[in-house]
Parts: C-alpha cells; sequence; structure tokens
C-alpha cells in the first residue's frame, strides 16, 4: 500500500481521515475548536488523540500543523501512524498524544502563520518582558514585505534583499528574516505581543494530558528548510540542559541545534519546545523538531513574502490569489511519491528511536 493514499487535500480532508484513523486504532479523541472558520466557511478543530494508558509514565506527543500549511506533512505521519497499525509497536505503559492541526487556521488557509498572523513557533516568549530585538528585520522590512508586489515593485524590494545578502551572507540575510520578530505586526516570522489562541490550546493540552507523565518525546513536523525530501532533526532546548542531552541520547549526533550553529534554521526566538518544557517541570522531556525540505529556500521565502503581501494588501478572491496559494502549497508540501515516501520513512525511524530511548530509560 503507498504511504501518500494518506495524503489529504486540504484541512478538512486531513481533519477526517485523522479522526478516522485515531478512532479505528482505538485512540480517544478531544476537540478544540478555534473562533474563526476556514476558508469554505469550514469549522476548525485542534484534534488531540490519546492512545494507551491515561495514567502513562512514558509519553510520545506528536504534533502537526505549528506552521499551519505545514500539516500535510505532520498530518500524514500521524493518521498514518494509526492506519498503518503501528501503535502495536509501541511499548507497554507507553502512551501516545497526537495533536493534529495545533495551527488549524493557518493549516485551512495555507498560510504558515495563526489567525493572527503570529508565527506560532516564534510565539512562546514571557510576554511581560521587553520582546528581543531584530534590527535587521527592522532595517530591512519594506523590502521583505513590500506593500507593492507587481514585477517593478518587488524587483527593486529584491534588489535590496540581494544587496544585504551580498554584504553579510545568505545566512545572515536568513536570521534577519525567519529569526523572529515582534516590531512589525503585518510582517512576516512575527512572534506576537500576547500568547496566541494555538499557543494557549497546546500548553493547555500539555497540563491536561502530561500532568502524569514521568518522560516525555515530543515530535513536531515542520516543512521547508533543507534539500529536498531530508528530514533534519532539530532541538531547540537549551545546548546544557539536562534535556538536550537526553534529547541527543536518543537521536544521536546528527541532532542539530541553532544554538550550537550546525542546523540549517537560523537561530530563534519563543519556540515552543521552551514553552512545552516550561509546563511539565516534573518530566524528562525530549523534543525534536523534523524538518523536511521542499523547495530552495528562496522560493519558500518568496512563496511566504506573497502570502502576507496577499492577506494584507491583496484579495484572496482573484485570480493571483489562487496562484499564490498554490506556491504556498507547493513549497511546504513535496507532492511526488518520493518525498512522501522519505517523509514517512524517516518518521517511522525517529519515533521507533525515541520509544526505544523511553522504554530503555
Ligand atoms: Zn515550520
Amino acid at each position: 500500500m503507498k504511504i501518500s493514499q494518506h495524503f489529504a487535500r486540504d484541512y478538512s480532508d486531513a481533519r477526517a481521515r485523522f479522526l478516522t484513523a485515531a478512532a479505528t486504532a482505538g485512540a480517544t479523541v478531544t476537540s478544540f475548536q478555534n473562533p474563526l472558520r476556514g476558508p469554505e466557511t469550514e469549522k476548525l478543530f485542534t484534534d488531540v488523540a490519546v492512545w494507551g494508558p491515561a495514567d502513562a509514565e512514558r509519553v510520545l506527543v506528536t504534533i502537526s500543523g505549528t506552521h499551519g500549511v505545514e500539516g500535510f506533512c505532520g498530518a500524514l505521519c500521524q493518521t498514518a501512524w494509526f492506519a498503518e497499525g503501528m501503535t502495536k509497536e509501541m511499548p507497554r505503559g507507553t502512551a501516545l498524544v497526537a495533536i493534529h492541526a495545533i495551527n488549524p487556521h493557518g493549516f485551512a488557509w495555507l498560510r504558515r502563520v495563526t489567525e493572527d498572523n503570529v508565527d506560532l513557533n516564534r510565539n512562546f516568549v514571557d510576554h511581560t518582558q521587553p520582546y528581543p530585538a531584530n534590527p535587521d528585520y527592522e532595517a530591512l522590512k519594506d523590502a521583505i514585505c513590500p506593500s507593492d508586489w507587481s514585477a517593478a515593485g518587488r524587483a527593486a524590494a529584491d534588489a535590496r534583499l540581494a544587496a544585504y545578502a551580498e554584504k553579510h551572507g545568505a545566512k545572515a540575510l536568513q536570521a534577519a528574516v525567519t529569526g523572529g520578530q515582534y516590531s512589525d505586526p503585518t510582517g512576516i516570522f512575527f512572534g506576537g505581543h500576547a500568547p496566541t489562541w494555538s499557543n494557549r490550546t497546546l500548553l493547555g493540552i500539555f497540563r491536561r494530558f502530561l500532568g502524569k507523565a514521568r518522560t516525555v518525546a515530543a515530535i513536531d513536523y515542520h516543512t521547508g528548510l533543507g534539500p529536498y525530501g531530508h528530514g533534519e532533526l532539530i532541538t531547540g532546548l537549551l545546548s546544557e540542559s539536562a534535556n538536550f542531552k537526553l534529547t541527543r541520547d536518543w537521536l544521536g549526533d546528527e541532532l542539530t541545534s541553532p544554538l550550537i550553529g550546525n542546523s540549517a534554521s537560523a537561530k530563534l526566538v519563543g519556540i515552543n519546545q521552551l514553552g512545552m518544557e516550561e509546563v511539565i517541570p516534573n518530566a524528562r522531556f525530549a523534543a525534536v523538531a523534523i524538518e523536511y525540505g521542499v523547495a530552495p529556500f528562496d522560493e519558500t521565502r518568496n512563496a511566504l513574502r506573497a502570502d502576507n503581501w496577499l492577506h494584507v494588501h491583496g484579495d484572496l478572491r482573484s485570480p493571483e490569489a489562487r496562484a499564490i496559494k498554490a506556491e504556498m502549497r507547493r513549497v511546504f508540501y513535496g507532492d511526488t511519491e518520493e518525498w512522501k515516501q522519505k517523509v514517512w520513512d524517516r518518521s517511522v525511524d525517529v519515533t521507533r528511536r525515541l520509544l526505544k530511548g523511553m522504554a530503555e530509560g
């Protein structure tokens, strides 16, 4: 059976497939409704499927759709885990908490951000404190998110970005754009000025379902960075912490860290792994993001800029909007058998390694 059969057309299809597979595998589902609707006025939910003993000391957590549109990939891995009978691999006394579409609005609208234009994986900062500064984003913001997305407007903006990259390097441009910013609420990679719905929902799920856990391993599925089909294993846990060492013990030296500087990802602020870690202080916590590459990074960045322009300045019902949304889907979702198979094989391998690590203590 081909793994691609589990890939969904859109958010609602992904949700239906996930709910069916989870129920068939014997999981119990709890749903959290987002206050807004999708593009077809469909209702939006984050669904949590819990499989295994309710009081399990060891819990595997999987999360899809942190970055909305990236949910196609994570939802496949979660749905296939149930549908392909992989729960039989779960060691005794280990539970699975599969969180489907933690950012359902972004998933449904083919956006990376939440309903309030927040990058959920930059939103887990202490909002009572001054926000981290990103002066390079600030200096480039009119070029990163130009109000004029015509060919001429875009060429002028791109020339400024190219000049910056020429002077400071492509890595510096990536850090300026993607590292996270708290000064431009209508821009990209905006971390928000308050915990967004998906942030509160995620931490609420952790408090409710993981309160008794002593050991937790979390996989957060992402796409859009790195070589085609490759799944980089990234942790954002603090590199001297016991939980970082635990994650590295279980996943080995291929684990990368933006803090150490060996990751395709720039250094980030406000990431969800640190937020999750904080609400389960009594558990050991291994956390990894699997980041699957799809398109070259320039294409991905330009798709995000176009999508941002569309939602701030454009017309969502225009033919141009359809083209921009198709491009968003293309750069965050490898629509080939090869890509889907690689995604699944990598996910199974990482999941097995975490289950083994937890079982062996
Ligand atoms: Zn992502």
